[in-house]
């Protein structure tokens, strides 16, 4: 099993990720052997450096990597699959059997440091905190990793302070940036980071991981892929709750069946109403376990009184808290509009007459009689209002009003205006 039995459908980024691996180790052993003999760099020895002495230049290090990515395309799995691979000791680099690798994999090497937020923003002080942490040399490990894992939420301002970090990192400190597109972070950045684009796994190695790693029912998992569009965690989530395929398939048919103004507007109600109970059903343990270890840790009973003195601590945990629901809701609704898209696309391709095959094979008969009684440019039009949609959520605008403005333009009485 090695780490990168997971990363499903990147051939070419696994080739790029196992060969910088490879040459770190040198670089690394070649570090390790000259410090043993006492020496510095070789030509310190006698001040010349001699012919046929490895070049350091060949072996040079990236230090700051941009690993680019579709949402639900494994980004940060494959970062961290790299972090394994950059401290693996066994004999091929991401052995998946070493403690290293295995380590890094389960999220407990102390060389390995990852932020991945919750949040719709990741702070300055998350960026200088892990600014120090990439000053520090490494406990145990070769290399001191820097994993980020959404650093496209961060503000201008705080991605210039973490430029200074990666334009001059410490010899062993390595940055591995994740975000969905190369666009998503500041040129400046971009062009000091060596650039790793995943692409959208095929459906067919999607299914495969599934039933592998998940126990998944091959059949339901070929479904899940293809309904998902090839996003993992998506996929995911169809091929093993039962309760999922029921909500997509509530989702997709509720605009069809809209008769008035004031039938979207509760249709919109329903949709972000379930989306934050979903989130909520999805940190609500979380939350519990977290206030009961913060009570724990003060001192405090469960359901005591709380000294003056602690209040801003709990205070505080609970504002991460519910900046997280509203991280999760967003990504729940979010997960929505690329399902409602995708009916669309297959209402639009219908019309077109492609041959492309559906995504939504279940729901042909919707998807058919869409493509009957509407036009193709009723169907951009409704695709751009999803997107238009999709980024004022993404952009923070209250979810219900946003999503109030699509339903009325996604119903059918729309149409012919
Ligand atoms: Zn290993």
């Amino acid at each position: 099993m090695s780490v990168w039995e997971d990363v499903v459908g990147q051939e070419s980024a696994v080739a790029a990720f196992t060969a910088a691996a490879r040459a770190a180790r040198q670089a690394a052993q070649q570090r390790e052997a000259q410090a043993a003999a006492g020496l510095a760099p070789e030509e310190a020895r006698d001040g010349v450096a001699r012919p046929g002495a490895a070049s350091p230049a060949g072996l040079a290090m990236t230090h700051a990597w941009l690993v680019t990515g579709p949402p639900g395309s494994g980004r940060s799995n494959a970062a961290r699959a790299f972090a394994a691979a950059l401290q693996c000791t066994g004999p091929v680099p991401g052995c998946g059997q070493c403690k290293p690798c295995r380590d890094v994999m389960a999220g407990s090497h102390p060389d390995v440091v990852r932020l991945a937020t919750e949040k719709l923003i990741i702070t300055m002080e998350e960026v200088k905190t892990l600014i120090g942490e990439a000053q520090r040399r490494p406990w145990t490990g070769r290399w001191r990793v820097i994993l980020v894992e959404d650093a496209d939420r961060m503000a201008e301002r705080t991605t210039n302070v973490l430029l200074k970090s990666i334009e001059e990192p410490p010899p062993q400190t390595v940055w591995l940036l994740c975000t969905p597109s190369a666009d998503d972070v500041l040129p400046t950045i971009r062009s000091r980071c060596r650039l790793v684009t995943l692409r959208i796994p095929p459906a067919d190695a999607v299914a495969e991981l599934l039933v592998r790693r998940d126990g998944a029912d091959p059949e339901l998992a070929a479904r899940a892929a293809r309904a998902s569009q090839s996003h993992i965690g998506l996929a995911r989530h169809l091929a093993t709750d039962a309760g999922a395929w029921d909500r997509r398939r509530r989702l997709l048919l509720a605009p069809v069946s809209l008769r008035s103004v004031g039938d979207a507007v509760l249709a919109a109600a329903s949709l972000v109403e379930a989306a934050e109970s979903e989130a909520k059903e999805a940190t609500a343990e979380r939350d519990a376990r977290e206030k009961a270890e913060l009570t724990r840790a003060l001192g405090l009973e469960s359901d005591g009184k709380i000294p003056a003195a602690l209040r801003a601590q709990i205070r505080q945990l609970e504002e991460d808290q519910k900046r997280r629901a509203k991280r999760a809701r967003t990504d729940v609704l979010d997960r929505a509009m690329i399902d409602l898209l995708s009916f669309y696309r297959d209402v639009l391709t219908t019309q077109m007459g492609s041959d492309v095959e559906r995504v939504n094979l279940d729901l042909s008969e919707a998807v058919d009689q869409a493509a009957r009684t509407t036009s193709p440019e009723q169907s951009l039009a409704r695709i751009a209002a999803i997107e238009e949609c999709r980024s004022r959520l993404r952009s923070n605008a209250a979810p219900l009003l946003a999503v109030e403005a699509l339903m009325v333009q996604l119903r059918p009485q729309a149409e012919g205006r």
